[in-house]
C-alpha cells in the first residue's frame, strides 16, 4: 500500500496515543505525536511509534481539552501535515470539529479504514446508515482531519529501542467560549473494552437492573470485562457509556465474545464481528444474533447464567 508522508497523531488516552501512533506508522512514513500530558508519555509516544514529539506538558487544571485547540492548530499550521488523527472521543471530536473549522476543513468522524491511491489521494472509509453501509469519503483539503474508534489500529509491541525528538511546546491562549467552572467526579469506573481479551456483553434481555449482578459474577468467573448494547447505557442507565458496544460505541476484539439477552442487530454487532469466537444466549431461536454466532444457547438467562456460574467454567 502506498503511505503518506507526514501523518499527525493526538489523543487524551495513553491507550488511544499507542493505537494512533501504531497506525500513523502503517499510513504515514513519518508520525509526529501531539501530546498532552507527562514527560513519561512524550517518551513512550517514540517508543509506540512516533519520529517527534509535541509536547504540551501536563494539562492544567483549569482547562479543557478544548481550550488547547488554538496551541495544536499552530503546529499544524507550521508543519501542514497530511493526514492529522485523533481518537474518537468526546473531547477529542469537539477538538477535531475546531480544528477543520479553523482550517476550512472536513472533520471526519469514527474512520475505519483508510485507503491511500497511486497517486497519493485519500480516502477514508466510514460507517453510515447505523452500521449498515460503509461510505469512502475524501477530505475536503490537502489535510485531512479524522477521528479514529479504540481497536481500528493496534499498539505496537516493543519500540524501546525507537529514537525520537521531543520539542516543548507552549500553550496559546485560546479563545474558546466554553468556560470550565467546576469539576465533578464521574460516577464511572474506567475499562478498557477494546483491549479486553474476553468480553460479557449483556442487553435488554436482562430485562431488570438487578438481574445485572448475576452478569458481573460470572464475568469475574470467566475472567471477563463487561458490556452491553446502546439502550441498556444510554436508556436506561443501567451501565457508563463507555460500556457500550457498537457503531456508536466501542468496537472490540476480543478472543471470546458472550452475548447475553442481545437480539443482534447490525448496530451492535458492527462493534464485535472481530471477535474470535461469539456466544449467544437468548430465549428466542430466531434472533438475528444466533446467525452470526459461533455457539447458541436457547433459553432463559435467567436460567442459564446460574447453571454456567454453578459450573464453575
Ligand atoms: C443510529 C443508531 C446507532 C446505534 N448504535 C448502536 C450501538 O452502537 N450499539 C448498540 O448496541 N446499539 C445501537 N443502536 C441500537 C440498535 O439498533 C438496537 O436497538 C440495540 O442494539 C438492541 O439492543 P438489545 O439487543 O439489548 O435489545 P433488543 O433488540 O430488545 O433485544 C433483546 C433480546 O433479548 C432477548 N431476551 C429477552 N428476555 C430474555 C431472557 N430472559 N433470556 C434470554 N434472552 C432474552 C430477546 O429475545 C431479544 O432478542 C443504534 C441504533 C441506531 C438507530
Amino acid at each position: 500500500m502506498r503511505r503518506l508522508k507526514n501523518i499527525w497523531v493526538f489523543a487524551d488516552k495513553a491507550s488511544s496515543l499507542a493505537e494512533l501512533c501504531a497506525g500513523g506508522r502503517q499510513l504515514g512514513e513519518n508520525v509526529a505525536a501531539v501530546v498532552l500530558g507527562g514527560e513519561e508519555t512524550a517518551r513512550q509516544a517514540i517508543e509506540q511509534g512516533a519520529d517527534q514529539v509535541y509536547w504540551l506538558g501536563l494539562k492544567a487544571e483549569d482547562k479543557m481539552l478544548e481550550d488547547y485547540t488554538r496551541t495544536i492548530a499552530g503546529l499544524l499550521e507550521k508543519h501542514r501535515p497530511e493526514l492529522f488523527l485523533l481518537n474518537a472521543g468526546r473531547r477529542t471530536k469537539v477538538v477535531a470539529g475546531r480544528l477543520a473549522a479553523l482550517f476550512a476543513t472536513s472533520a471526519i468522524t469514527d474512520a475505519m479504514q483508510f485507503v491511500i491511491g497511486e497517486n497519493g489521494d485519500l480516502q477514508i472509509a466510514r460507517l453510515v446508515y447505523g452500521g449498515l453501509a460503509i461510505r469512502l469519503e475524501k477530505p475536503l483539503s490537502a489535510m485531512a482531519i479524522a477521528t479514529v474508534g479504540n481497536g481500528v489500529f493496534k499498539a505496537a509491541a516493543d519500540g524501546s529501542n525507537r529514537q525520537g525528538t521531543v520539542t516543548e511546546v507552549p500553550w496559546v491562549e485560546d479563545g474558546c467560549r466554553l468556560k470550565l467552572l467546576e469539576r465533578r467526579a464521574r460516577d464511572t469506573e474506567p475499562v478498557d473494552l477494546a483491549a479486553a481479551a474476553r468480553v460479557v456483553g449483556v442487553g435488554r434481555g436482562i430485562g431488570k437492573e438487578e438481574g445485572l449482578a448475576m452478569v458481573y459474577a460470572l464475568a469475574r468467573q470467566l475472567k471477563a470485562e463487561v458490556a452491553c448494547t446502546r439502550p441498556l447505557a444510554e436508556g436506561e442507565k443501567w451501565m457508563s457509556p463507555e460500556r457500550y458496544i457498537g457503531v456508536s460505541g466501542t468496537m472490540i476484539k476480543p478472543d471470546m465474545y458472550l452475548a447475553l439477552g442481545i437480539s443482534g442487530q447490525i448496530q451492535h454487532m458492527t462493534g464485535v464481528n472481530k471477535a474470535r469466537v461469539i456466544i449467544a444466549v437468548n430465549k428466542d431461536i430466531n434472533a438475528p444474533i444466533f446467525e452470526q454466532s459461533d455457539y447458541g444457547l436457547v433459553g432463559d438467562l435467567y436460567k442459564i447464567i446460574p447453571a454456567l456460574l454453578k459450573s464453575r467454567l
